[in-house]
């Protein structure tokens, strides 16, 4: 932090600027809401004027045919920038991929020197900011809301905010979770006595008892790096948010949304894989009936001729 004196009194404080970032990095990886020092956002056109780069980007597309980071393009840019005047920009990019997905960023820039502007991102739509696998969404329903405003406070470096709306996610559903977990225990045929204690920590009151329970009943296949999700889970939550700073929040903030992520991904992993092996299994068993009985038939006319 830069305390501004004037005359002899301290009138406010402001955010010391990093050093300029690259253009195409502030587009890709920046949260909407701070101005911010950029290089390489102007190009200087054949009659020495400062106009808008817009270069190609990197960006998360969702379309089945990409699904991962593409290089986006756009035909807007060229706007003439200036030194004076703020320029209000809107810059519609499309995947060169599907030509389906676009993005679209409202800013507004103003030129420092040559190679160095000061931009200011309004929004983007879809928002900024990774996209969350609509598994995990199934995952925690009910909260699905909660869960997206805790994803916006994470994607804006909000750490207390993005920490409290997890807590509650995971507060509220974990039961939910349990539930998900036991029909993978099902699937892949886990003992009795095992889905009894998942069933009795389940129907316990609170999330720290049903932990207690629960600790070694977790199918190897949901461990996370060998780990049960839901004691890393409580073990994030337990963290006193009162005392931590919010960096401190934030990071913890980001591990529970990896956790629940990883999770969602590995039950629904499971529950396929085990689908694809019974569905397997069921056709070689039928390729075998169906030769043992055309064996039979060839049999029975071979002793008739
Ligand atoms: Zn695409």
């Amino acid at each position: 932090m830069k305390t501004i004196l004037t005359a002899g009194k301290k009138t406010e404080e402001v955010a010391e600027r990093p050093p300029a970032i690259p253009w195409a990095e502030f587009l890709e990886e920046y949260p909407p809401g701070s101005f911010v020092d950029v290089s390489g956002a102007d190009t200087i056109s054949s009659d020495d004027i400062s106009n808008l780069f817009a270069p190609a980007l990197q960006l998360h597309c969702p379309q089945p045919t990409c699904n991962g980071r593409m290089f986006f393009e756009t035909n807007d840019g060229g706007d003439w920038l200036s030194f004076s005047e703020w320029r209000n920009v809107y810059l519609t990019y499309w995947c060169r991929n599907c030509r389906k997905t676009s993005k679209i960023f409202s800013l507004c820039i103003k030129l420092k020197k040559s190679g160095l502007c000061e931009a200011y991102k309004f929004g983007e739509l879809p928002s900024f900011g990774p996209p969350v696998p609509s598994r995990v969404l199934r995952l925690i329903q009910p909260d699905r809301e909660l869960f997206l405003r805790g994803r916006r406070c994470e994607n804006q470096g909000l750490g207390i905010g993005a920490f409290t709306y997890y807590r509650r996610v995971v507060e509220d559903q974990w039961t939910r979770l349990i539930d998900e977990i036991i029909k993978v225990a099902k699937v892949l045929g886990t003992s009795e006595e095992t889905l009894e204690v998942l069933e009795s920590a389940k129907n316990q009151q609170q999330f720290s008892k049903s932990i207690k329970e629960i600790k070694d009943a977790i199918p190897p296949v949901l461990l996370i790096k060998g780990h049960n999700p839901l004691l890393l889970l409580h073990g994030a939550l337990s963290q006193g948010v009162h005392d931590l700073p919010d960096e401190e929040c934030l990071s913890l903030a980001t591990s529970i949304r990896a956790i629940l992520v990883d999770l969602a991904e590995k039950l629904g992993e499971a529950l396929r894989n085990e689908k694809e092996l019974t569905s397997a299994v069921s056709r070689l068993l039928k390729v075998q009936e169906e030769k043992a009985k055309k064996d039979e038939t060839d049999k029975g006319e071979e002793v008739n001729s």
